[in-house]
């Protein structure tokens, strides 16, 4: 595959060779179907058997109990951000929420748009470089729910084990590192991540969603906005972005022949010591602006001796092969997004690449 780039793009990203190759190959002529999948309806038997494959395998990677629903809707995880507050946050409640920049931040304008927020924990006065941890984080104990975003894709900051909530439900937007390491999910009472950086492509978002959240959903809400109608028509009450689930089924089966999580884990670990490692053999060059015990696995962020500098690396990596390394355009400075999809050898070659710049210049 000579005229594969690597790609760091930030999402929609990277995703893995060999499932691009069985797409590609079941693209006209779907298991002998005469069709793609694409043009299968979503009441069809072929269909209908990716649908439940995938959501098998999100709960046996996740290690979910029956007490779980999985479903695949659309409107991105941005939509999730009001679906939240319309669902499990009622008038006489108040919702607890972290703030850990950009998509945090929208999950909380949205909940306030809808009722009562109170902000548990934040890390915005110190332009979000870190992820409020144990004493950081304080709320009543009476609150509708506990939300926060497990990796912050453009601050680049993470949380790698999450704080115990007791009896308040606690929901994570896992958008950009959900299946990346190894998580005690069944802590959680939701879990949402958009499918375009670790799951697939664009167009699907995940939900998982613990049965006892059902009996909380707030009462008079339109058909499509109610969770219970797509845990109960398992994601077909309408027609679904099926294309999508079926990239997404293909990546879980990727992710299941690695190893599952803790292979997957492992790689990941290795990846972003890589990227890391140039931060902390070269400060004078490459500058972390996240506090080291909230780095991200999954988008590192650096930054060079000047903007120049910078714009210099990008572009010359781009010709290197190496593309997407443009941090935000909220943030600046440099961004490597190590998706499960990015190889070892992606992360290292990258690694390398960067290394040889700092010495040339
Ligand atoms: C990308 C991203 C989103 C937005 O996802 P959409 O599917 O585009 O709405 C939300 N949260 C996080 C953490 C993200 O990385």
């Amino acid at each position: 595959m000579a005229n594969r780039v690597f790609n760091f793009n930030a999402g929609p990203s990277t995703l893995p060779l060999d499932v691009l190759k069985i797409v590609q190959e079941e693209l006209l002529d779907y298991r002998g179907t005469g069709m793609s999948i694409m043009e299968t309806s979503h009441r069809a038997p072929e269909f209908d058997e990716v649908n439940n494959q995938a959501m098998l395998l999100v709960k046996e990677l996740m290690g979910l109990g029956d007490n779980y629903h999985v479903m695949f809707v659309g409107g991105g995880a941005s939509t999730q951000f009001a679906h939240i507050p319309l669902n499990f946050l009622p008038k006489d409640k108040t919702a607890a929420y972290i703030d850990t920049g950009t998509w945090s931040t929208k999950a909380i304008k949205e909940a306030q748009n809808l009722g009562n927020v109170h902000l548990a924990g934040s890390s915005k006065d110190d332009g979000y470089t870190f992820v409020p941890k144990g004493a950081e984080i304080s709320y009543p104990n009476d609150v509708a729910y506990l939300h926060l975003t497990s990796n912050n894709t453009i601050k680049g900051t993470q949380y790698l084990d999450f704080p115990d909530t007791g009896n308040v439900p606690l929901i994570c937007d896992m958008s950009s590192d959900i299946l990346s390491h190894q998580v005690d999910f069944n802590k959680f009472a939701m879990i949402y991540a958009g499918a375009q950086k670790n799951l697939g492509p664009s167009g699907a978002t995940l939900v998982v969603l613990r049965d006892d959240m059902l009996e909380k959903i707030n009462d008079g809400l339109p058909t499509m906005f109610d969770y219970r109608t797509h845990a109960e028509k398992k994601s077909l009450f309408n027609t679904p972005p099926s294309f999508t689930i079926y990239m997404v089924k293909l990546v879980l089966e990727w992710i299941k022949n690695q190893g599952g999580l803790k292979a997957i884990e492992e790689v990941n670990r290795k990846k972003k010591d890589a990227i890391y490692n140039l931060i902390n053999e070269h400060p004078e060059f490459f500058r972390g602006p996240v506090r080291e015990d909230s780095r991200s696995w999954m988008n590192v962020a650096l930054r060079l001796p000047s903007e120049e500098l910078e714009k210099k690396l990008i572009a010359e990596a781009k010709d290197a092969g190496f593309i997407g390394l443009k941090g935000h355009r909220s943030v600046g400075g440099v961004r490597v997004s190590l998706y499960n999809a990015m190889t070892l050898e992606g992360a290292e070659k990258v690694a390398e690449f960067m290394d040889n710049f700092r010495k040339n210049n």
